[in-house]
């Protein structure tokens, strides 16, 4: 029996989607709908951490693409979404950073009242189940499993050490007192096993009569009243259906897929929506626009032995936050390090096994790029472009970063542990020469955010309730309405947004 009505009707069961679904169901008396384009989290690869690579050419991802970055030699790369219950959390690395507390002042200060540090952080902390223990920092007993790693790779330890022997820091916790310096990370892993917002929060929610969880559900469109949001056309696999909103719809389908659904409902640029015979029903011009992700660029490093990830490790099991020279904004570090002890993606494919990689990832980046429609199909891919290293800081940060790398490489006890370089590349001496690396190996990080910016103007998308600006009952809650990258990795601030938004809207905002 399909719900024909819920209160909230909530596009997308990702990180965002599920922390909504379970925080506005503990109300008994409103029944909530989660529609859900992807799956149950049943496989195998989605619980043991160490099977992360394998979910790339998996089901559970939508498997996007950008187009050809300019700033990447004209290369396109993938852009892995998760497409199953859980969301991207059931995809990522599970490596838990909440972000620098400036980059929250930042938020509050673009505008939006309510977003400091101060205002956050008891989110933070009542998602959490810290294993560590609690403090003033930190939570225990909430849904989030917040875990050390079971067993890192001496390798691991190894870069930390070299680090700490290059001058940096040793920092224990990047979520302590303090956010730069080297150390494991911790991670979102419960018992050996992946903690996603699914597993946290949904299910033990899922039997609750309120909440219907409809997997297999692609959400088309958002049906509109004038400005009133009131439902969702969704496809079931074999036919369009309507589910409506009683009191509101809130998109949560991530920073790729809800602009795109904004957009095909009529809400976006005049122009672009025109484009493509679409009704115009709100003038957002910012709706896709102010794309932003964390570029990466690999050291990678030949070992004179490899290990194996142990089922319980996500690979890039170490970390480090600097300060560059180049940037002095005043944030307690500008560019994050995942070294990962294992053999990456790209040096096994040229059959070099025995290799490890230290990435480099600007914490801030000043490129932007924009998500399109590429039809009015709501079954079309949109266009993805998030202009990596557009912006010449970011190009400055990532050679600054490499370069901090080649030393911590090159640094007691790492060093013992190198055979050579592999790429850049011994040969790659000059700022010209690692751009031009840089270039030619760069990735990402996986962390697009923006494309349906928190703030005031016109630019904005949303409000800093998350109501979408010149609309009633419609929200987006997800990672696209971050205005500015965290200097980190984003789950924990996308869970952070949805447990903020549930309060406010149980609050009546
Ligand atoms: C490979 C990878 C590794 C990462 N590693 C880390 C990490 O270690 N630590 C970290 O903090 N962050 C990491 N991230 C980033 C982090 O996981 C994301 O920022 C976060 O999960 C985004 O959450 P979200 O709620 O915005 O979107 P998502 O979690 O992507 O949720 C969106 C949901 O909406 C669904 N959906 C989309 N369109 C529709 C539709 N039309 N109808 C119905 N449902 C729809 C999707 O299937 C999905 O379930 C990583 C990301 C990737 C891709």
């Amino acid at each position: 029996m399909l719900m024909p009505s819920a209160d909230y009707v909530i596009v997308g069961a990702g990180s965002a989607g599920c922390v909504l679904a379970a925080r506005l169901s503990e109300d008994a008396s409103c029944e909530v709908a989660l529609l859900e384009a992807g799956g149950e989290d049943r496989s195998h690869s989605v619980r043991q951490p160490s099977r992360w690579p394998l979910l790339w050419d998996g089901a559970e991802n939508w498997g996007y693409s950008t187009t050809l970055q300019a700033g990447y030699n004209l290369r396109s790369i993938p852009c892995p979404r998760g497409k199953v219950l859980g969301g991207t959390s059931s995809i990522n690395i599970m490596i838990y950073i909440r972000g620098d507390p400036r980059d929250f002042d930042h938020w509050r200060d673009l505008g939006n009242e309510g977003w400091g540090w101060s205002d956050v952080l008891p989110y933070f902390i009542k998602a959490e189940d810290q294993a560590r223990g609690a403090s003033s920092l930190h939570g225990v007993g909430g849904p989030l499993a917040v875990s050390d790693q079971a067993s890192p790779s001496p390798l691991a330890h190894a870069f930390v050490d070299a680090a700490v022997a290059c001058g940096h820091r040793r920092n224990p916790d990047f979520n302590g007192a303090y956010r730069d310096g080297a150390g494991l990370y911790q991670v979102t892993i419960r018992d050996g096993e992946r903690c996603s917002t699914a597993k946290a929060y949904l299910d033990p929610s899922r039997e609750r009569p309120n909440l219907r969880t409809i997997t297999r559900a692609r959400a088309l469109r958002i049906v509109m009243d004038g400005d009133r949001a009131i439902g969702v056309d969704y496809f079931d696999g074999a036919q369009v259906r309507r589910i409506e909103a009683r009191r509101e719809v809130i998109l949560s389908a991530g920073t790729v897929d809800s602009p795109k659904l904004l957009m095909l409902s009529g809400i976006g640029d005049p122009l672009q929506l025109e484009s493509h015979g679409l009704v115009v029903r709100n003038a957002l011009p910012g709706v896709g626009a102010n794309l932003c992700d964390h570029p990466g660029s690999p050291l990678v490093l030949a070992l004179r032995q490899a290990d194996q990830a142990p089922p319980t490790s996500i690979h890039a099991e170490a970390g480090l936050f600097m300060k560059s020279e180049a940037l002095n904004d005043g944030f307690a570090a500008d560019i994050q390090f995942l070294a990962v002890p294992f053999a990456p993606p790209h040096a096994a494919a040229q059959g070099q096994t025995r290799a490890m990689a230290i990435t480099v990832q600007a914490c801030r980046p000043k490129s932007r790029g924009r998500l399109t429609l590429r039809s009015d199909d709501p079954l079309d891919a949109p266009v993805i472009d998030p202009g990596y290293l557009t912006h010449r800081d970011d190009m400055t940060l990532q050679i600054e970063g490499l370069r901090a790398a080649r030393k911590i490489a090159a640094a007691l006890p790492l060093r013992e542990h190198i055979v050579r370089e592999l790429s850049p590349g011994p040969g790659a001496i000059d700022d010209a020469s690692i751009e031009s690396a840089i270039r030619a190996t760069s990735s990402c990080i996986y962390h697009p955010v923006g494309t349906c910016r928190m703030g005031v103007g016109a630019d904005a998308v949303v409000d800093a309730q998350l109501r979408v600006r010149g609309t009633r009952s419609l929200r987006v809650v997800d990672a696209s309405v971050m205005p500015q990258i965290t200097s980190g990795n984003t789950n924990a601030p996308t869970i952070m947004i949805a447990e903020k938004a549930a309060a406010m809207m149980r609050a009546g905002q």
